[in-house]
């Protein structure tokens, strides 16, 4: 698809396939851009794909409207040690249905407003707003943590 796509997406490590309209709300199917990934274990490469089974998480909004994104979550078998290893994206949190940036962008308008209202702004359930408030500010903990030597 257009490279346009790839440029306003801005997400590393993989490119628009497709883009849909459906009622109102923008899908993004996103394709991954390396053939290979290095095993965590034994750290040799290994570009056998075992199964790719995409999920969808919510970015955030362009020109006003809802944006989902289909991304891969690809499942590699590395032959080396026998194992097989599900590929990390770096912009989405494990196990997480949001994209960093998303959950990030929840987190500050939060602290301005209330869960409440983020929550109808977004049509998330409080529970979801409140999932996503508690992953950054646990994430941002961690991070605190590692840099406190700087
Ligand atoms: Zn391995």
């Amino acid at each position: 698809m257009s490279f346009h796509l790839d440029y306003l997406l801005d997400l590393p490590g993989v490119k628009v396939e497709t883009c849909t309209q459906i009622e109102g709300q923008i899908y993004f199917r996103l394709g991954a851009l390396a053939s290979e990934i290095v095993c965590p274990h034994c750290n040799n490469y290994t570009e056998e794909l075992h199964q790719n089974r995409p999920t969808l998480v919510r970015d955030l909004s362009v020109f006003g409207r809802v944006v989902y994104l289909q991304v891969p979550r690809r499942q590699f078998y590395c032959a080396s040690c026998q194992r097989y290893i599900t590929e990390k994206l770096e912009f989405i949190d494990k196990k997480r249905r949001h994209t960093q940036r998303y959950e990030q962008n929840i987190y500050v308008r939060v602290q301005q407003s209330s869960m409440e209202q983020i929550g109808r702004e977004e049509g998330l359930s409080y529970d979801e707003v409140k999932g996503i408030f508690s992953q950054v500010s646990s994430s941002q903990k961690k991070n605190v943590g590692s840099q406190s030597n700087e």
